[in-house]
This record gives structure tokens, sequence and C-alpha cells, in this order.
């Protein structure tokens, strides 16, 4: 098929374009390069460096291209900055993606993936999460996001697009060679921070928070590897293009660990002693979250190969030993 990757140069969807590429479809990157990495796009997938909100520009990128497919990434994703200036989250996710429907529907592209978050559950004391505990975000991001899969369902009633939202819950890992990874700035994410102060490019690792109601104090997450996300996203696909009727996943591993058991996992992997910080919560962050992801494991037969701790961890420790200044573009 050919298919757009919108935010290809990303985290995710930078793995999901390798994925896509080793399955024989052909790849159109659509990235602004804003907060992606032109070094994390394959030579094998063609790039074109605009803005999603340029609605003639990917009307014709579209149609040029005959792309059936589009795989939405492009989007802010820190949830701090999205309370801080809420108004840069609304037009690059919000009116971004609006402009990217409006651009799909004139030149009549039939298939529709988008990246959405276990955020828009927000906090919540159901676990696992199912796709039908009541939406309700806490944050900008969450909710702009939410926003988005309002839209989505209402462009498919309308004008018959078939979509799913995807729904990530603790995203992680890196190519198993080391060779794609995450590189954000500024980093905020447990993983890379952990790794970071375990390879001595940060001093300590702060625990946010030792006095939650888990079993060692810590707050608990559900981490999903990088290539597994890519995975469902190529399943979620051909779902669609076999005529798949269900439109949100969660995507999760089910199974849920602490910070401390994180901070463990690193230390076996990497076998280096670094500082712990036992620090306050930071705000917002709910104890557990755990995702149900029953629903595409039964619809597309997906199934995490690579999601445990220490298989994320020896991962990114690979990409950042050979890449400890990420991408090193910016
Ligand atoms: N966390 C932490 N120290 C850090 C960064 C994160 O203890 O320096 C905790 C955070 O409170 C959360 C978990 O690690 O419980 C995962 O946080 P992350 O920012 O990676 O992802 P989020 O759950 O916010 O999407």
């Amino acid at each position: 098929m050919n298919v757009l990757v919108t935010g290809g140069a990303g985290y995710i969807g930078s793995h999901t374009v390798r994925a896509l590429l080793a399955q024989g479809h052909e790849v159109t990157v659509l990235d602004n390069l804003s907060r992606g990495h032109r070094d994390a796009v394959p030579a094998e997938a063609a790039l074109c460096i605009a803005d999603i909100r340029n609605v003639e520009l990917v009307q014709r990128l579209l149609t040029e291209r005959r792309i059936e497919g589009i795989l939405h990434f492009a989007a802010h994703s820190c949830v701090g900055e999205s309370m801080e200036n809420p108004t840069v989250y609304y037009d690059n996710n919000v009116v971004g993606s609006w402009s990217l429907l409006e651009a799909g529907r004139r030149a009549a592209v039939p298939y529709f993936v988008f990246s959405s978050t276990a955020a828009v559950y927000g906090e919540t004391d159901i676990t696992p999460i199912t796709e039908d505990v009541p939406y309700k975000p806490i944050n900008v991001y969450g909710q702009t996001k939410l926003m988005i899969e309002c839209m989505l369902k209402q462009f498919e009633r309308a004008y018959g697009l078939k979509y799913a939202a995807l729904r990530y819950f603790n995203a992680a890992g890196a190519m198993p060679d080391g060779s794609c990874g995450e590189d954000h700035e500024p980093e905020t994410h447990l993983i890379p921070l952990i790794l970071q102060t375990a390879l001595g490019l940060r001093d300590h690792i702060s625990i946010y928070g030792t006095n939650y109601p888990t079993a060692d104090g810590t707050c608990i997450r559900d981490y999903i590897h990088v290539v597994d996300l890519a995975d469902a996203h190529c399943r979620v696909l051909q779902y669609l293009a076999d005529g798949g009727k269900l439109r949100a996943f969660n995507l999760g591993s089910q199974r849920g660990f602490s910070v401390r058991e994180m901070i463990e996992a690193a230390r076996k992997v990497t076998g280096r002693e670094f500082t712990v910080i036992e620090a306050s919560r930071r705000p917002g962050d709910p104890a557990v979250l755990v995702a149900s992801s029953e629903r595409i494991r039964e619809a597309t037969r997906w199934q995490p190969q690579y999601s445990d701790p220490e298989t994320i961890m020896i991962h990114a420790l690979r990409w950042y030993e050979t890449h400890p200044r990420g991408y090193e573009d910016r």
C-alpha cells in the first residue's frame, strides 16, 4: 500500500516507518522536523519536509503519491508543556489534525491510523484499563488527542473515512540493533533518564513519589516496546483494509512495573551503580496505569515480542551507547 507517515522522523513514527518498509509498503514521510530528526528517516522512505497544517500542499502530496493510508504521528506530546502553553497544542495537534483530515478527505484517502494516548482516560482507579473506561483527560495533551478522536468519528460518519485510534501506554525501547531510538529535547521520560544516569551522562535519577499505594510505594506503568507498537500499526492498517469495524485500541503489555523495578532492571542490564534520589510526587501522576490490550490481540493477533523491562533496557542501552548525543542534527 502507498502510505503517508506524518511525524515519521519522530520516535514512534520512525520505528513504524521501518516496520512498514519491511512489509513492502511504499512509505512517504511528512515531517516539519520541528522535533523530529532527518537522520531517523531511512533512505528507502521518501521525505517531504512540510507542515501538516498546509492543506493544499498535503492534498497535492496525497494525490501525487496515490496515498491509500495515513498514519498520523505528528504531534507535540509533553504533558507539562501542554499545560503551560495550551495554544501551541491546540494549534499543532488539533488544527494540524483537522488540516490533515481535510486534505485526506479532498484526496479521498480511505484509511487513517491515529496516534492516540492513554492520557485520554486521565486518572482512574480501574485496572486494567479497557477501551470502555470513561474519558477524563486531566491535561491539555490528553484533551487534544480526545478532540481528534471526536473529529475522526465525525469524518467517518459524514465522509466514510475508515480510522482507528491507538492509545499508547508507556512507549519505550529502541530498534534491537540500536540503530534508531528515542531523542527528545528536553528528555522527561523515565527510561531514557535512568539509562543516561547509568551511563554517567546525568548525575542522578529522581523517583517522583515513594508514598503511592503500591507494593513499593512508587508509580506503576505499562511499558510497551516501540517495535511492538510499530508492529501494531501495520496490523491495524491491514485490519482497516480488511473491513475491521473497531475504532479504538489500547496498546500496552498488560503488565505493570514500578519505578523501582525499572531502576533495578537498568542496574542489572548495565551492571552499574548510580545515584537514585527519592523526590516528591510529580503533579498529575496516577498511582497505577495498566492497559487491557485484549481487544487488539483478538482483532489483529498482535502479540508483543519485546515488552519486558530487561529487553526494553537492553535495546535502549544499545541506542544510548552508540548515540550518546542522539541524532546530533539539532
Ligand atoms: N518518573 C520518575 N522520575 C523521572 C521521570 C519519571 O520517577 O525522572 C516516573 C513518573 O512519575 C511515572 C513514571 O516514572 O510514574 C513514568 O513516567 P514517564 O514520564 O516516563 O511517562 P508518563 O507515565 O508520564 O507518560
